[in-house]
């Protein structure tokens, strides 16, 4: 089976000066790695045509597959169908079908300038990609033994577009499957997780297996490589059902993003809902659950409650308590979570309330987070120092993490605390 080397090559002088974040790069390597396709190199050149043929040339020497992002649009600055058609011998040719959908376009009385139309023009005898997005179309070529893919610059347009036509367009030339899975992980780090498989990992080729880390969580991803997606599912079920006996209770998931998405569906089967009253997460813990579609079917609402007099005001938690303990406190976290759970009529109210820094509360150190769940006749409270170095969002989103481990381990049977 052919391996395909891989280099991404993002025009545009934007990405040079710093002015946008190189985000398209970014999703197509991660939709690669998926697919178990090597991406070996990226590299971002300016909207310069002497330049952009330079970086063609090295790519020739050094990948099977060039993918270029940008460049592609109607202005005299978008230079890549020309300098790529130039560098492989093609000539541009106008593709009569995308000529008419920019008739089309027009009609629709969408901004329109003459010089739209030399988006139809495409490199001879390329596979179009037709643009649903926007209006530069992509396409696909191969040539002197390498494969080359041009894909429009704006995000919304490029990451669509790769997904529907350019995964497609490698997956059928590899003549092969390439499947993965992953298996997060919370509660372990990746460096355990290394230590944990490495010996296994180092032997493994097909299917193979490799940790990543997240901001706050890691993941295992599994990869394998066979003629059918038949047979490389086949491949990774014993590697997974390995991993997951292995790590046991620190799995929340398979091929999820986060574990607020792990812990959707399993409040959805035992038909519960939750609530949220907040403070150092300011609000984190509701939007990351809304961000998922079907929430509403299990979340209720939360409050965020910042200061001692608001989480008095809105909770009714007795301000002499909260300055007794302090607001950051086992006693006020638990409060919290029964008082909203109580408020909002859900089956489980979280709490939490913590230091996310820079500054600490003379009592605690920066870092200290007391996350809590309220459930029918228990609350369970976690203390975490998650450290004095960390930076706010990190602490909001471990703190999160922390609200939504409970939640799973106390919907799954384990051990909450
Ligand atoms: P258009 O049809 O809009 O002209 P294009 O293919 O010519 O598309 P560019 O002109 O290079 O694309 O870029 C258009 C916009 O897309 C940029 O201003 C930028 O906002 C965004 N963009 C371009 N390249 C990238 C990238 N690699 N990552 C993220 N955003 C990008």
């Amino acid at each position: 089976m052919r391996e395909y080397n891989t280099e991404i090559l993002s025009v545009g002088t934007e990405l040079l000066l710093g002015h946008i974040t190189n985000t398209d790069t970014r999703d197509i390597s991660e939709m690669l790695s998926r697919i178990g396709v090597n991406v070996r190199y990226q590299t971002v050149v300016g909207d310069n045509p002497e330049r952009l043929a330079q970086c063609v040339a090295i790519a020739k020497t050094r990948a099977d597959v060039i993918i270029t992002t940008g460049g592609l649009g109607p202005t005299c600055d978008d230079l890549t169908k020309q300098v790529l058609a130039e560098s492989f011998g093609r000539k541009l040719v106008e593709n009569a079908a995308e000529r008419e959908g920019l008739y089309e376009y027009i009609r629709t009385g969408k901004d329109f300038t003459p010089n739209n139309f030399s988006q139809a023009l495409l490199p001879e005898g390329c596979t179009v990609f037709h643009n649903r997005w926007g209006t530069a179309p992509g396409c696909a070529f191969e040539a002197e033994g390498k494969i080359v893919l041009m894909l429009p610059g704006p995000p919304n347009e490029c990451v669509p577009m790769f997904r529907e036509y350019g995964i497609p367009y490698l997956k059928k030339l590899s003549g092969e499957q390439i499947l993965s899975h992953t298996v997060r992980i919370f509660g372990m780090g990746e460096s355990a997780v290394d230590d944990l498989f490495a010996e296994e990992m180092n032997a493994m080729r097909n299917p193979s297996m490799a940790p990543y880390a997240k901001e706050c969580d890691c993941l295992l991803k599994v990869t394998a490589k066979a003629k059918t997606e038949e047979e490389a599912e086949d491949m990774m079920a014993p590697v997974i059902a390995h991993v997951k006996e292995k790590l046991g209770e620190y799995v929340y998931g398979m091929d999820v993003e986060c574990i607020e998405e792990a812990v959707l569906p399993l409040m959805k089967e035992k038909g519960l809902t939750f609530a949220a009253a907040e403070s150092c997460t300011g609000g984190d813990v509701a939007r990351r659950i809304t961000e998922i579609p079907g929430a509403s079917a299990v979340f209720l609402g939360g409050c965020v409650t910042y200061t001692n007099e608001v989480k008095s005001r809105l909770l009714g938690i007795d301000l002499e308590l909260i300055e007794h303990n302090g607001a950051v406190s086992e006693p006020v976290a638990r409060l919290m979570a029964e008082r909203v759970r109580a408020l909002t009529g859900a089956d489980i109210g979280l709490g939490v309330t913590g230091l996310a820094g820079p500054d600490g509360d003379g009592v605690h150190e920066v870092g200290t987070v007391f996350v809590s769940m309220a459930v029918e006749g228990e609350t369970y409270v976690r203390e975490l120092r998650l450290g004095t170095f960390r930076t706010r969002s990190f602490i909001r989103r471990m703190a999160g993490n922390h609200l939504y481990d409970m939640m799973r381990r106390y919907l799954t049977g384990l051990k909450v605390l």
